[in-house]
């Protein structure tokens, strides 16, 4: 298959519409980020990469995050994981506080704020304080991507810290349901540092591999988790990686992946190769407006799809 043809082909036809939705702006370090940027980048197997467009950018990779530490998280406490955390798709935004309320403070899944805000949580008990949890989630993602420059933004990082209200509340509303160990402030801090990782597609390509090879890099054999495990992740991906419009991602694309508000939005397809697409304007629902629509052309053009 010539990949570099299909991705300048779908560089091209999203390149021709007129809506290329809106940045986050409740991030106010997100705000002027240019939303007719658009990159794509797919890697196989045996390291080959193709990129089209805005590839070598670095983006906030936001909610991507939550994949590595629920993967950490995952690895470390395994299906004991499951007593604080579900594994149902929410069908509420991702930071919303009423279905955590009636649910006693246990997050759907841990796709949601609650619930990746619950697994740094128990990322920072298992590694004994914030300082060492963080440092063990940025190794685990250098190591995944193969490229040991990947680091936070601290203006990204402390933007979120100024204005993350919403957040706090979350952590709060856990915390009085006695599903939080470590201090609020902490978690939260520690959250939003994983949250302002910047890597481009290229890297977050490279980074999903071993999702798409049960668990296992398929370029340096390292194993990450079991294969059991990166099963899991990846119906956890399909069924919550979209908000509240995974349904609709499942429906069109059919793979499982992750987006983040930052606009990125990165894909397994199991057995094959790891794909990034950024374009930093947002649809409705937060997932990339111009990502999400090149996704389902690369599933159309190539057939690929896990159903
Ligand atoms: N750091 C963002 C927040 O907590 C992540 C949101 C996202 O990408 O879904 O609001």
């Amino acid at each position: 298959m010539n990949y570099q043809l299909i991705l300048d082909e779908i560089a091209h036809e999203v390149s021709c519409l007129s809506n290329k939705g809106k940045v986050a702006d409740y991030i106010p370090a997100l705000a002027n980020v240019d939303p007719e940027q658009f990159g794509m980048s797919l890697t196989l197997f045996d390291g080959t990469q193709y990129s089209v467009g805005d590839s070598n950018t670095l983006f906030s990779i936001q909610s991507i995050s939550k994949v590595f530490t629920f993967t950490l998280a995952l690895k470390f406490y395994s299906t004991n994981l499951y007593k604080r955390i579900g594994r149902e798709p929410s069908g509420d935004p991702f930071n919303s506080l009423v279905q955590l309320e009636y649910e006693h403070g246990i997050p759907r899944n841990p796709f949601i704020n609650a619930g990746a805000i619950n697994v740094t949580d128990a990322l920072i008990s298992y590694f004994g304080n914030s300082t060492k949890a963080s440092e063990e989630i940025f190794q685990f993602i250098r190591d995944i991507s193969d490229e040991t420059s990947v680091n936070c933004s601290k203006i990204v990082a402390t933007s979120e810290m100024d204005h993350g209200f919403r957040n706090m509340a979350l952590a709060n509303l856990m915390k009085s349901f006695n599903n939080l160990d470590n201090d609020v402030y902490d978690i939260i801090q520690t959250y939003f540092r994983h949250c302002a990782i910047e890597m481009n597609t290229k890297m977050l390509s490279r980074a999903m591999l071993y999702l798409a090879n049960h668990g296992v890099d398929p370029i340096n054999g390292m194993v990450h988790i079991t294969e059991q495990q990166a099963k899991r992740i990846n119906a956890v991906m399909l069924t919550c990686g979209h908000y509240d419009a995974s349904g609709d991602f499942a429906f069109h694309v059919g793979l499982p992946g992750k987006s983040g508000v930052g606009g990125g939005i990165a894909v397994v397809v199991p057995q094959k190769m790891g794909i990034c697409v950024w374009s930093p304007g947002l649809n409705a629902q937060g997932n990339s407006l111009l990502g999400t629509i090149a996704l389902e052309l690369f599933a159309t053009k190539t057939g690929m799809s896990i159903f």
